[in-house]
């Protein structure tokens, strides 16, 4: 199955590459893994990005008409970070990560690998860890790849729930202001959420604590009858789970504590209902709750790396140049699990490389072939590289697969 000629995919594909010094040179491209590997130890880079396959090498894009250079493949690609979460996180700021808000990060990974799977068909995932606080997704299948810019937009807008831009959040500051009966990726989105948002936005993050944040949630109720102000202003240490409980138990509405006694809890009846046809309704407090779950806990993505072909994308396993840790493929089935501090950092797999030298018991997997020990296997890398090399298994075996149906098409003709 490996073939030591690349295709187009690699040799057509832009690399750009950031030195030292800060300069940034794009629109690299290599005949050869073994030319990209020269440059990269002859350049040393403090990272290199993965951009868009091209109608033509990128490098030899000056002696291509203007008009015949144009990206024609490209992983379609999604980028989370938790600096988009600065509303929900509490327990860090700025660059920091734990593992708690790590939790935010593995909330967008199960949601949006769900939607990737089902509702477009997409097999080929791969989660990477982006080095410091956030992950990428590449998605690998042939009709992701050729997707256009209009079709990924296409396909962003429909993942992205978040008002912005133009519409604006809606007047109580929700970005999400949504009505039922909610759209089947919506509904799944909800259920996925209530199983988590008790540990991970309310205990985990305590969003309700600070006055600024639990009046922002009476506010969204737009509800005189909802009477909390004053007992929680004189209580700081009223928790953010007594607080949403004591909301929903307001409308009747199930708690994680009454889930059991109170298994079909009706709606609070809206005030204002008009028939179908018949303008606005007010939202039910039950779709506010909905909506409140899906403001702090659904996927937020940046949505631009996904809407171009020739995003430049940072390369899976290149060291995040701050953090010093490996940009590693990550298990979305175990994501919640995941510990960025865990992750290993380019100084300890030295540290274990040079143990290794030294008692020469290193062991040999075999992968692609490669004349060189394959070092990596005895390093704490170990089951990531594992987890990449199924992920280009399968892709390589779908490939085989198309090709030998094409042949065999070409046959019966
Ligand atoms: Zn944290």
């Amino acid at each position: 199955m490996w073939s030591a000629v690349p295709s187009y995919l690699f040799t057509q594909r832009e690399f750009a590459i950031t030195l030292q010094n800060e300069a940034y040179l794009r629109y690299n491209s290599y005949s050869s893994h073994t030319e990209l590997q020269k440059d990269m130890i002859r350049l040393n880079p403090t990272r290199f990005e993965i951009g868009a396959v091209y109608s033509g090498a990128p490098k030899d894009r000056k002696t291509i008409p203007k008009a015949g250079f144009k990206p024609v493949e490209r992983e379609l690609v999604l980028d989370i970070d938790l600096t988009d979460y600065d509303d929900v996180r509490r327990c860090c700021s700025d660059k920091k990560i734990c593992a708690k808000c790590w939790q935010l990060v593995a909330m967008a990974v199960d949601l949006l690998d769900k939607t990737l799977r089902r509702d477009f068909g997409y097999k080929h995932l791969l989660w990477v860890y982006s080095g410091r606080r956030g992950a990428h997704c590449w998605v690998s299948d042939p009709d992701a790849m050729r997707l256009s810019d209009d079709q990924r937009k296409a396909l962003v807008n429909y993942i992205n729930l978040f008002k912005s831009g133009g519409g604006g959040p809606n007047k109580y500051g929700l970005k999400v202001d949504l009505k039922s009966p909610f759209h089947p990726m919506v509904q799944r989105a909800v259920d996925t959420l209530s199983e988590r948002f008790k540990k991970v936005v309310l205990d985990g993050q305590e969003v309700f604590l600070p006055e600024e944040n639990w009046r922002f949630l009476l506010r969204i109720w737009a509800d005189p009858e909802l009477k909390f102000e004053e007992q929680w202003k004189k209580d700081e240490s009223v928790s953010s789970s007594v607080k949403w409980n004591s909301i929903l138990k307001h409308y009747g509405l199930p708690t994680d504590e009454s889930t059991t006694e109170t298994p079909t809890p009706a709606p609070a009846p809206t005030k204002k209902k008009t028939g179908p046809g018949g303008g606005k309704r007010r939202v039910s407090p039950l779709e506010t709750m909905q909506n409140v779950m899906l403001h702090y806990g659904y996927a937020r993505i940046d949505m631009e790396v996904t809407k171009h072909q020739n995003h430049l994308l940072k390369s899976p396993f290149c060291v995040h140049p701050a953090t010093g840790k490996v940009c590693v493929p990550l298990d979305p089935a175990s994501v919640f699990d995941f510990v960025p501090d865990a992750v290993p950092d380019v100084r300890d797999l030295l540290r274990e490389l040079d143990r290794l030298s030294r008692s020469s018991a290193i062991p040999s997997i075999p992968i692609i072939p490669n004349p060189a020990p394959a070092d990596w296997a005895a390093t704490a890398l170990h089951s990531h590289v594992l987890l990449f090399q199924k992920h280009i298994d399968a892709i390589l075996h779908d490939r085989l697969l198309a090709k030998q149906q094409l042949n065999q098409t070409s046959l019966d003709f």
